[in-house]
């Protein structure tokens, strides 16, 4: 793993989850782990920039990404994966 990765992932750790973070506002963030955005074509392994945090449920729960699915979790929330992956991109711009 290289340093930048190594950097971009504690960051995000800190961030918080961005699906939390859209239903909420913001708020005290919890544990978070990392979601690999699989929409789109030609990320290569390791690509840590497509990376989403979000808490268990929102990542693994019933009410999460992989519960839902990816056409399931926008039908329920009104945003999809994307918009939680540019939403990421906007804060690491903005806390940099
Ligand atoms: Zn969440
Ligand atoms: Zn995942």
């Amino acid at each position: 793993m290289s340093k930048a990765e190594q950097q971009h992932k504690a960051r995000l750790a800190l961030m918080g989850c961005m699906a939390c973070l859209r239903i909420h506002g913001p708020h005290d963030p919890g544990p978070v782990e990392l979601h690999h955005l699989r929409a789109g074509r030609g990320w290569g392994k390791g690509d840590y920039t497509t990376l989403i945090p979000l808490c268990h449920e929102h990542h693994r729960g019933n009410t999460g990404v992989h519960g839902l699915g990816s056409k399931g979790f926008p039908r329920h929330y009104g945003f999809t994966e994307a918009d939680l992956l540019a939403m990421t991109k906007q804060l690491m711009e903005t806390c940099a």
